[in-house]
């Protein structure tokens, strides 16, 4: 009933990415001969999270005729399916980034367009050239020489960061098909550490039926913390936790096509009971936790 609010959300996420297996989706040289320079738009500013339009697309499109598999997405595709920038080829241009030596951020500047679609900036002079304040979603907070990378270790007002290192995937809201996205996605590798929030009780910490580990903790504040798709789970069922705990350590178990934090923050209040708590967007308290 209620407790499916948590969930089934995350069932439905990793059964539908679970069609396509993570491991086809790492290697694949490019074929050869495949155009894909036809309908590539100017450079726009630097593309991440949220981005869309028809640069995004031409960006999707350009790891697809790489060889590079997008979950959920194929060159037969809709055109209604492309052009916004969420987890899914987020996960794709970070595989894509590394094996190119484009550096390990998600996000997509003028060299890392230009090598994806073969867009070559007009020597005119004109183009945008890589400033780091364009449009299109994602914080431009900075930490260190990265742009929109969470980064803060120490806690603010009590509360930790729940990943550092991560960069923000899909948001709140976010199309599921038949629910909206409960969280949201930190992007990050293998093994990063979690932590928890806020101090409190562990009131779920498991294996859920698609294989996704998962840990729900009922904070001191009555509000519930959700972490999802860990690698390993650190802490068990009625744990007390203190804010900022190493809780689990980063997966993407329950075949979600992605290495990253599902992060679901629900307020509640302290009388209700703690499967009753709407999701809200957490993305305002992490850029105050994290950056
Ligand atoms: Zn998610």
């Amino acid at each position: 009933m209620s407790r499916r609010l948590t969930f089934a959300a995350m069932s439905v996420l990793a059964l539908s990415a679970a069609l396509i297996p993570a491991t086809a989706a790492t290697a694949a040289p490019a074929p050869t001969g495949v155009v894909v320079r036809a309908s590539v738009p100017n450079f726009p500013g630097i593309l991440k999270a949220g981005s869309h339009g028809a640069a995004v697309t031409a960006v999707q499109k350009g790891l697809l005729a790489h060889g590079y598999k997008i979950s959920g997405l194929t060159l037969a595709s809709s055109r209604t399916k492309f052009g916004v920038l969420g987890t899914a080829t987020m996960a794709t241009i970070m595989r894509y980034k590394k094996a190119h030596d484009l550096g390990p951020s998600p996000a997509v500047g003028p060299k890392t367009y230009a090598s994806i679609t073969g867009w070559k900036a007009n020597t005119g002079g004109s183009s945008s050239g890589g400033g780091s304040t364009s449009t299109g979603g994602g914080t431009t907070a900075r930490c260190g020489s990265f742009t929109g990378r969470t980064c803060k270790t120490t806690a603010t007002s009590g509360r930790f960061c729940p990943t550092i290192g991560a960069y923000l995937g899909d948001g709140f809201g976010a199309n599921r098909g038949d629910h909206s996205h409960q969280g949201i996605d930190l992007m990050t590798t293998m093994g990063r550490p979690i932590y928890a929030v806020e101090g409190g009780v562990v009131a779920g910490a498991k294996m859920q039926s698609n294989g996704a580990l998962a840990i729900t903790i009922k904070g001191k504040s009555g509000a519930v913390w959700y972490y999802g798709h860990q690698s390993k789970n650190l802490v068990s069922d009625g744990d007390t936790v203190k804010a900022g705990q190493l809780i689990g350590r980063a997966g993407d178990t329950g075949a979600p096509g992605a290495v990253h934090l599902h992060f679901e923050y629900r307020p509640g209040s302290p009388g209700d009971a703690w499967y009753h708590a709407s999701a809200v967007d957490p993305v305002p308290l992490i850029k105050k936790l994290c950056f």
